[in-house]
């Protein structure tokens, strides 16, 4: 069995060919004195993952998808490489839980993440959380797997890193002294399209993100508003505060990535250019600082920097979002996902992008509101609710 070399932190990356995957493996690139790779792990993308495998040589690759296993094993083979392929979604759980393992990024996109981030979270290590969908999802057994098992958990969204950075005690869970925070969102690639024309808004187009580059899940729930609404979400689980402590603000420059405000009227921000390498190379180092890669801001070139109240008329999706944040879990549950099974719907160009926020109200109308404290009971309503966002796509 390989181990990390002295002093250095042995990283498990979970969906390491995605968009935050590849971003992490950069910051590490640039540090091999400080980190060492356990797992690289993704669902069927096994090109991608070679190639990682024989630049930063991990002990494991793991492959969800297990027809793709045999191609990634010969092209390692040939290019001499010592990684081990495992598949399957126990493998996929054991290296992110694995005691070797000092570091773990949460990468994957949607529901798919949550058992594997949910067994990091218990395990007890250094968790760099992107996988938003997770806490959405399991948000009292997540936290409560984080604090049981002495979890440092670092967000790694760039606007709940920002609020961790803003926050004076440096620690998630402690707002202490906070009137406010004030979460920022770029109002997505429709900000400036009359509502009108929304039904006819192509896949391509809502995904072209002005300012960030990004998986084209997320590139849809910016441009839906959905994206800051789980936010929204996810903020209240990890800084123990209220929804209405949070207020949205569409600032479409992203140069602030959000703001916490205090009860003697200070307002603290962090900010940068828009780039995950700096909330990455944040939770890798925390409470250190290291080299992200990304030049710092040039402030007398900025030009002007907005900050606009958000029309909910525009972003349907954001309001459901806001009324489930006061919900029992089964709600959140049901509308993630409901939105996930309608982006993939939209993405392939079955749906109309206006159907997205229709499709999960219809969800959430037919979802009991209940509390989910098992993960036995969280997939059951997951999987509930899928089926009933086919059966509304299928009537349509
Ligand atoms: P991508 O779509 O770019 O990448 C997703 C990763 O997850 C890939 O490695 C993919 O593997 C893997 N994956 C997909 N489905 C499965 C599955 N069923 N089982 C196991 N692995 C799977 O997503 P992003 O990097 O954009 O986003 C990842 C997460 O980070 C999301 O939760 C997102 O909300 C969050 N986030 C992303 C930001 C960004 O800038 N992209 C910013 C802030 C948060 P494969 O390549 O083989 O399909």
């Amino acid at each position: 069995m390989k181990m990390p070399s002295e002093g250095k932190q042995y990283v498990t990356i979970l969906g390491a060919t995605g968009s935050v995957g590849i971003n992490t493996l950069d910051v590490i690139g640039r540090h091999p004195d400080q980190y060492e790779l356990y797992a690289l792990t993704a669902n069927s993308n096994w090109e991608l993952l070679a190639d990682q495998c024989c630049t930063f040589t991990p002990e494991f690759a793991v492959l969800i998808n297990k027809e793709c296993a045999p191609q990634l094993e010969d092209r390692l083979l040939q290019a001499g490489s010592k990684t081990k392929v495992l598949t399957g979604k126990d493998n996929l759980c054991s290296v992110a839980a694995h005691e070797d393992v000092d570091v773990v990024m949460a990468a994957i996109v949607g529901g798919a993440g949550l058992e594997p981030t949910l067994s990091s979270a218990g395990a007890g290590k250094k968790l760099l959380l992107a996988n938003k969908e997770s806490l959405v999802m399991s948000g009292s057994l997540f936290m409560q797997a984080v604090e049981r098992a002495g979890t440092t958990l670092l967000p790694i969204d760039s606007e709940h890193n920002a609020i961790f950075q803003s926050l004076a005690n440096g620690a998630p869970g402690h707002a202490d002294g906070v009137r406010k925070i004030l979460l920022t969102g770029s109002g997505g690639p429709l900000l400036g399209k009359p509502i009108e024309a929304l039904s006819e808004v192509t896949p391509d187009e809502a995904c072209a993100h002005p300012n960030w580059k990004m998986g084209r899940k997320i590139s849809v729930d910016s441009a839906s508003m959905m994206n800051k609404g789980l936010e929204l979400i996810e903020a209240c689980w990890l800084f123990s505060v209220k929804p209405n402590d949070i207020e949205i603000v569409i600032h479409p420059q992203s140069i602030v990535h959000s703001m916490v405000e205090y009860v003697d009227g200070s307002v603290v921000a962090q900010m940068g250019n828009p780039d995950m390498r700096i909330p990455i190379a944040h939770g890798l180092a925390w409470p250190g600082r290291i080299d992200s890669g990304v030049k710092g801001l040039e402030f007398t070139g900025l030009g002007d920097m907005n900050f606009e109240p958000v029309n909910l008329e525009r972003y349907p999706c954001l309001a459901l979002c806001q009324e489930v944040a006061w919900q029992p879990q089964s709600a959140a549950i049901a509308l993630n996902a409901a939105n996930e099974v309608a982006v993939q719907h939209f993405l392939d160009e079955l749906i109309p992008f206006t159907d997205i926020p229709i499709l999960i109200e219809n969800v959430l109308e037919q979802t009991s509101r209940e509390e989910a404290h098992t993960i036995e009971s969280i997939l059951a309503l997951d999987e509930e609710a899928r089926h009933r966002a086919m059966e509304f796509i299928r009537a349509r």
